[in-house]
């Protein structure tokens, strides 16, 4: 872990947004090359090869340049461009001043052209295809400015012969590297499309895999996962009980026999869209399969539910079920259960299950509440009481 001075020294350095602290680092690597250039101006003012005034022109650009750069990042003013990270005018930049070493370090003005190369190279792994056929052709003509301007001014060591042959070479590899940083960039364009579909292919299996296609809803394999967190949940903090429900759509059946299977369709879709317009947010509601849904009622009991599932049943009479059939009304049956403690989930949705079974075979549109074993046993217990306390007569005797 680093101090808290060399965290704020670095903060201060680079700022504290990461992209942006990628660029300046970027940047400043980059600027190993002006280092290079300045470190050869040195050598060349050394062994007699350059003048001293032409030496501190060419550093003092050099300095100048890595600290503009380094200005423009850390002020944040980059991000008012398309590409903050201002790569190309960067590479524009350090081009120039190669150039200028190139005309300024007299006899060994031939090594500075590794440096040219060296800059295109950096270009290569982060200039769009257009970016990089700039920089190319940049590199070509300031530098052919550049020969013509030296061959006339200082033809003892810019020689036409000599200038030529390195001219020669730079319309060789130049052009090279450009068409490189192009191939890689549209492998680079490429990557990224793909990257995007993936990831959108992977969203569309996620909610094929959890969504119910038709309504929308939770499906049965995904809801099975949920009941299982919940009832780990409850295990682990002994409170957040829940509830389940099934519900069933009355004579459904019918609806499709008269209506069409289109209408039927639309039945589900509107009876899961309207259910969790009256529903808590915390509940959970699931198609469990043709026209049965689960819902899954968060920190409540039994009697409790009950009271949803009412508000449930007097929001779908009120309302039509099909637009397309403005006449149609759906009622549904439902058996409710509580979830009781470390029981196995199967057990509580057969409890449920029976519970609707029952509300059907009392006649449909209401709801059956099938008590847990649990709260069979408290209210036998409660009876028993009940039954053991002396009456008011006993007393009296
Ligand atoms: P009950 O009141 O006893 O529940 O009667 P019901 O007619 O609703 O029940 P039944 O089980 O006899 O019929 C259920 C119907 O639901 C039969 C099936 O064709 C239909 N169904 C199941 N899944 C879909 C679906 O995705 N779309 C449509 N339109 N119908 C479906
Ligand atoms: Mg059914
Ligand atoms: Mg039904």
């Amino acid at each position: 872990m680093r101090s808290p001075a060399l965290k704020w020294l670095f903060i201060a350095a680079f700022g504290a947004d990461p992209k942006q602290r990628l660029r300046i680092k970027r940047s400043l690597m980059a600027a190993t090359v002006y280092l290079l250039c300045i470190g050869l101006q040195v050598y060349a003012y050394y062994v007699g090869y350059m003048h001293l005034d032409d030496a501190l022109l060419l550093s003092a650009a050099c300095v100048g340049n890595i600290a503009f750069w380094y200005a423009v990042l850390r002020s944040g003013i980059n991000l008012r461009f398309q590409d903050p990270s201002l790569t190309l005018p960067q590479i524009l930049s350090s081009l120039t001043i190669i150039v200028g070493a190139y005309s300024l370090t007299g006899p060994v003005h031939g090594s500075t052209m590794m440096l040219l190369a060296l800059v295109l190279v950096f270009g290569i792994f982060n200039l769009k295809a257009k970016g990089a056929m700039i920089a190319g052709a940049y590199t070509v003509v300031i530098i052919g400015i550049a020969m013509g301007i030296k061959i006339q001014t200082d033809p003892v060591h810019y020689p036409f012969k000599l200038e030529f042959a390195h001219f020669w070479m730079t319309v060789a590899i130049v052009p090279t590297i450009s068409s490189l940083a192009v191939q890689l960039s549209n492998m680079r364009e490429k990557l990224k499309a793909q990257k995007n579909e993936l990831a959108e292919a992977l969203t569309r299996i996620q909610v094929l895999a959890t969504r119910d296609e038709l309504t929308g809803l939770v499906n049965r394999r995904h809801m099975l996962d949920v009941l299982d967190q919940h009832q780990k949940r409850l295990q682990r903090s002994g409170h957040h009980r829940f509830c389940l429900a099934i519900l069933d759509i009355d004579h459904f059946k019918r609806v499709n026999d008269t209506h069409g299977h289109g209408v039927g369709d639309e039945v589900l879709r509107h009876f899961a869209e309207e259910a969790q317009k009256v529903m808590r947010d915390t509940d959970v509601l699931a198609r469990w399969g043709g026209e049965e849904f689960l819902l899954l009622l968060n920190d409540t009991s039994p009697a409790l539910a009950n009271i949803g599932l009412e508000r449930i049943r007097t929001h779908l009479a009120s309302i039509v079920m099909a637009p397309s059939q403005p006449g149609l009304t759906a009622t549904f049956s439902a058996g409710l259960t509580g979830y009781c403690d470390d029981e196995k989930l199967d057990v509580c949705i057969e409890r449920a299950d029976k519970a609707l079974y029952k509300a059907k075979r009392d006649g449909r549109n209401r709801t059956v509440v099938q008590a847990s074993p649990v709260e069979l046993q408290d209210s036998q217990a409660a009876m028993d009481a009940l039954q053991q306390q002396p009456s008011a007569s006993d007393t009296v005797s």
